[in-house]
């Protein structure tokens, strides 16, 4: 049986590089569809992009335009240079999709999360040369990630690749609707060198002034590729208004791409492998504060019980059981007792004295 280590990936040196995706989140009407795909600059971008089945967290909003917008897509492929590219999630889907000769077909996040569905996807996509991109779980589970290409592979589907589009948490005030988690993309990619990944930017950021940098870190991290949502008027888009670009804007970032590229920024091995490595702290540290911010609504909350209840701020029996707790737990990973006591001494002392400033 193949193996996901031994997969050649030939599909993408048909493609410019970086190999680029772009536009709208989804087809809406045939005149939005076909516009923005005219003003796309086919220089730069390869395939073309439209969600015709979305997903979407919450019931009574638009759930895509369905069957009619794969006959745009089809003008489309067959009036430009570009292919073709959209999400199914289950076999109904990919029977419309290559009736209507679909370049790409993607699994959505949403999807990537449940077996069932991917192995439904797989089988109606049995032995298909079409190319078949996955984009990460919502959650972070890297080996559900890799579970769906191998149930790919196992219906003898060859050309494949993965696209990272970042990790849902409950936190809201975030710098991105969803979290990179570099260090998980970065994982994968270390694993498996030979199958391309794509960033998507636009659904990591969920913003469009933020479309930049991180395609800049993506391509600096040697990704394969980039899947931009645009759209001819972001501003009146169905789904993803925020994050969408304009074809204008879409060019602009691309050429201040190749340009970063062209200044050899990151062909140095010591400094892409260090901004790397800070990157992914960055991220550790921003989750850092924000366990630190979430412990310290929880003290707060404490020390309204504690005055509510007449109950002294300070209770030493407590904090003793807190270093204890923290110190089996730090030596498991080991981390060294003395300085986790320190870090948690500073948070101790906080605690306290929010809980005495709440009262
Ligand atoms: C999309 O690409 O429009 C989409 C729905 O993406 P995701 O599955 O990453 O949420
Ligand atoms: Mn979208």
């Amino acid at each position: 049986m193949t193996k996901l280590e031994d997969i050649k990936q030939n599909w993408l040196n048909k493609f410019k590089k970086p190999f680029v995706i772009a536009g709208p989140c989804s087809a809406e009407t045939e005149q939005q569809t076909i516009d923005t795909a005219i003003k796309i600059n086919q220089d730069y971008v390869d395939v073309y992009r439209a969600g015709i089945w979305k997903p979407r967290t919450r019931p009574n909003n638009f759930e895509g335009i369905g069957k009619k917008g794969l006959e745009w897509l089809k003008y489309i492929k067959q009036n430009t240079n570009m292919l073709t590219a959209t999400e199914v999630a289950n076999k109904r889907h990919v029977k419309e999709a290559l009736k209507y000769d679909i370049d790409i077909l993607w699994i959505g996040a949403r999807s990537t999360v449940n077996p069932f569905t991917v192995q439904e996807i797989a089988e109606a996509l049995e032995d298909t040369k079409k190319i078949i991109l996955i984009k990460n779980p919502t959650h972070v589970d890297l080996e559900i990630w890799i579970g769906s290409l191998e149930r790919l592979i196992n219906k003898n589907i060859k050309n494949i690749g993965v696209i990272h589009r970042g990790f849902s948490t409950l936190e809201t005030k975030l710098e991105y609707r969803n979290q990179p988690k570099w260090n998980i993309a970065l994982e994968f990619k270390k694993q498996f060198p030979n199958i391309p990944i794509i960033c998507d930017p636009s659904h990591i950021t969920g913003d469009k002034t933020k479309i930049l940098e991180v395609s800049k870190k993506a391509l600096e991290f040697g990704y394969h590729g980039l899947m931009i949502e645009t759209h001819i008027n972001p501003k009146e888009a169905w789904s993803d208004a925020n994050q969408q670009i304009t074809p204008k804007e879409l060019n602009d970032i691309i050429k201040n791409l190749i340009n970063y590229k062209n200044k050899k920024i990151y062909n140095n091995k010591y400094t892409s492998h260090i901004n790397m490595l800070r990157t992914i702290i960055d991220e550790i540290d921003q989750n850092l504060v924000i366990n630190i911010n979430a412990r310290m609504q929880i003290s707060r909350n404490i020390g309204i019980l504690k005055q509510k209840y007449h109950q002294s701020i300070k209770q030493p029996n407590r904090e003793i059981e807190v270093y204890q707790n923290i110190k089996k737990y730090g030596s498991s990973l080991n981390i060294s007792e003395e300085f986790i006591q320190k870090i948690f001494q500073i948070i101790q002392q906080e605690s306290i004295k929010i809980q005495k400033n709440n009262s």
